[in-house]
């Protein structure tokens, strides 16, 4: 568990007593965005018990209480390698169209119960895919779930197809060649569709510039692309992804390492996909109060605030938001970080208005609209 909470510079109605319960209460209902999600990382573990049970898979305990720590990352992770070995145990899980239906289904519904409006959920297809479960049937299923979601939850959604940094360039091919057919941003806010591409994996084994075609291609194509760089190891990557013209940075923990970076950072306006509490377990950040998303906002850096694995760390995004208000945050800054997602989705510019009109109209309606 973080350690206890101390709320500072915070405040809400004017005249109301301000009370962690109080933030906690708004931050949940204030309307948000999650645009770094991993769909294999935010599993109910009471949804990897009953889809290993369906699929016969012998899991190291036969409750939810008995999976569970085995399922999710406790806060004495040493490392990313030990924060992905959890995944050893899910991914095998996920290469079925029910399954990936049902996660995909049960993310929209796990986000309308915290009011995220908007998610923008990754997945690399090739850790799903199967001889006879293809790329496209991935997607397809995705898919199906998220339009599911959006019909019975009102989440509206994009999906994120990440390239995977340990597999060969043919498989990345693969499912670039996808990306390709099934890209179309166009859907908006009435359908769910696959709106960009991602790189994800271990980057200190696999430095981005490996990758530099893809990027290369999808700018060509319009595809809008965000890179996971700088999250576990220096800045290399993040010279890589600028250089590659990302239009959103994974993580970027260690971009305050580099101040010309930075600077440049700030005058691209390139947001960082933050996750505050993913960044703590992996030990990215020794912890919650070394995390530099306080310092990058003051120096201007374009942050977002995400879950990353809310299943796998046990957590959701107004956790997130709350742990932002641990670094100094004020809630009337959480609101306007909030609106200020809507920015960098991966929509048309006529859906993004329309969110933001939604975000605004309800944060008026909670009485501190930023
Ligand atoms: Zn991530």
């Amino acid at each position: 568990m973080p350690p206890p909470r101390t709320v500072k510079h915070a405040s809400v109605k004017p005249g109301r007593p301000p009370s962690a319960k109080n933030h906690l209460e708004l931050l949940r209902r204030m309307p948000k965005a999650d645009i770094h999600c991993h769909l294999d990382g935010s599993l109910r573990p009471a949804t990897v018990l009953e889809l290993a049970r369906e699929r016969g898979v012998k899991l190291p305990g036969d409750s939810v209480e008995e999976i569970t720590p085995h399922v999710q990352v406790a806060p004495t992770c040493r490392s990313l390698r030990e924060f992905l070995d959890v995944f050893d145990l899910i991914v095998p899980l996920l290469r079925d169209a029910p399954a990936l239906e049902r996660i995909a289904y049960e993310l929209c519904e796990d986000c309308a119960l915290e009011n995220i409006r908007h998610v923008e959920v990754r997945y690399a297809p090739v850790l799903n895919a199967t001889a006879r479960f293809t790329v496209d049937d991935t997607i397809e299923a995705v898919l199906r779930g998220l339009s599911r979601g959006l019909k019975d939850f009102g989440v509206t959604s994009g999906v994120i197809l990440c390239l995977f940094r340990s597999h060969g360039p043919q498989e990345n091919r693969r499912v670039f060649s996808a990306l390709k057919r099934f890209f179309k941003p166009a859907n908006g806010l009435s359908k769910p569709g696959v709106v960009g591409m991602d790189l994800a994996g271990d980057e200190a084994r696999y430095p981005t510039m490996e990758y530099a075609s893809f990027y290369e291609e999808a700018r060509a194509r319009g595809i809008r692309t965000t890179c996971h760089a700088g999250e576990t190891v220096g800045t290399a990557n993040l010279q890589a992804a600028l250089a590659l013209e990302v239009h959103r940075i994974g993580h970027g923990t260690h971009l305050m390492e580099d101040a010309r970076l930075l600077k440049e950072v700030v005058r691209r306006n390139i947001p960082l996909e933050i996750g505050i509490t993913s960044n703590v377990r992996t030990k990215t950040v020794p912890d919650l109060r070394s995390h530099p998303a306080r310092r990058f906002y003051d120096q201007g850096v374009p942050i977002t605030l995400n879950t990353d694995d809310r299943g796998v760390i046990g957590i959701d995004l107004t956790h997130e938001y709350e742990a932002a208000l641990e670094l100094g945050f004020s809630v009337q800054e959480l609101m306007a970080l909030s609106l200020k997602s809507v920015d960098h989705l991966f929509l048309p510019a006529v859906d993004r208005d329309r969110l933001r009109k939604k975000f605004t109209k309800e944060l008026e309606s909670l009485g501190s609209a930023p």
